[in-house]
């Protein structure tokens, strides 16, 4: 099965986007035909400072093989290395209805918390749908918050196979319900974005700083603590089995827990999870000419996969106007 998913260099990656999508992307790799990808022209939507963006896409990369993903098992480059994606995403746009785009929720969060308001922001979803398409994928790990747009890639295959005949694979979503969405400390969506997100690699300072800032209920030490909607009980959750879950919904029902001393849990078991990691991650980071050659690598493996998916879509429309 060929499984596809990218992520955005529009900020230091966290928790959300490592349960929602890199370590299960990582997992896959094990038996499937996995392309990974960081979206750069998708980051230009919010990032306007290009040597931000630039460090961002290194140190996105350099996270991901710190995490595992294997560079020869897998397809990893990224997004602009291929642009061919930007004329699929044309081709796209015409049959890409007005209104599909304006019920798309993303782009409505996403402005009302200051990203401008932009075309590309607006059409993000068809330079998505073009990835998933160029690729040919079956399957797209993915956080809830981007099932509408795997519904938008859906409708856009099935559209433009019923108007210029059989050209792409239709894609299905793949959501782990325990990984849906993520909180971040506020307890909206962790989101690059918002600034409420929890990095995976930061270092143990800032770390601890964060975990301290959760927000949390007022409910007295002596009294049984919610578990629906507490943000503490669902960051602990993501390290825990389905027993350690359920010995810590007892704990939390149990009066006399104290928030704090469940935050300094969260922040050691965080920062124990990723140590290994991490020191890859450093090793990395001082490594530019491995990490680059990697990409570049992956780049050219990606592009001939796309070729035939582009092809077959320009043939089908009609612009291969000397047959
Ligand atoms: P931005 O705020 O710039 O949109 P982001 O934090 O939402 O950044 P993306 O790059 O948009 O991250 O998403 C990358 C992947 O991570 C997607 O598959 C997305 O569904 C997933 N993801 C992002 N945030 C979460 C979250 N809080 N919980 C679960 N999955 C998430
Ligand atoms: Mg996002």
């Amino acid at each position: 099965m060929r499984i596809l998913s990218g992520i955005q260099p529009s900020g230091a990656l966290h928790l959300g986007n490592y349960f929602g999508m890199m370590n299960r992307m990582v997992n896959y790799q094990q038996n499937n035909e996995l392309f990974c990808f960081l979206v750069n022209y998708h980051a230009l939507t919010s990032v306007f400072d290009a040597n931000l963006l630039r460090k961002q896409t290194f140190d996105a990369a350099s996270d991901f093989l710190a995490l595992g993903l294997d560079p020869d098992k897998a397809v990893f480059w990224v997004q602009a290395d291929v642009p061919e994606v930007t004329e699929l995403t044309w081709l796209l746009s015409n049959i890409t209805g007005i209104g599909l785009l304006e019920r798309c929720h993303s782009y409505k969060d996403k402005t009302a918390k200051g990203i401008p308001a932009s075309h590309g922001l607006f059409s993000y979803p068809v330079l998505m749908a073009a990835d998933i398409l160029l690729y040919g994928a079956d399957k797209v790990p993915v956080g809830k918050d981007q099932k509408q747009h795997l519904e938008v890639a859906r409708d856009l295959a099935i559209r433009f196979n019923n108007t210029y005949g059989e050209t792409f694979v239709v894609p299905e979503p793949d959501i782990e319900e325990d990984f849906a969405t993520v909180p971040g400390i506020d307890g909206q969506k962790m989101s690059k974005s918002y600034g409420n997100t929890i990095e995976i690699f930061a270092d143990e300072k800032s770390l601890r700083k964060k975990i301290m800032s959760i927000k949390t209920d007022s409910t007295p030490v002596d009294e049984p603590k919610p578990i629906e909607g507490n943000i503490l009980f669902d960051l602990y959750a993501l390290f825990l089995d389905e027993k350690g879950k359920a010995d810590l919904k007892e704990r939390f029902i149990t009066p006399g827990l104290k928030y704090g001393d469940i935050k300094k849990e969260i922040f050691e078991v965080i920062r124990d999870y990723f140590a290994p990691y991490k020191k890859e991650r450093d090793r990395l980071a001082g490594d530019k000419k491995y990490v680059m050659e990697t990409m570049q690598k992956g780049a050219r493996k990606a592009r001939q996969a796309a070729a035939v998916y582009l092809e077959r879509a320009r043939r089908n429309v009609g612009l291969d106007y000397n047959n």
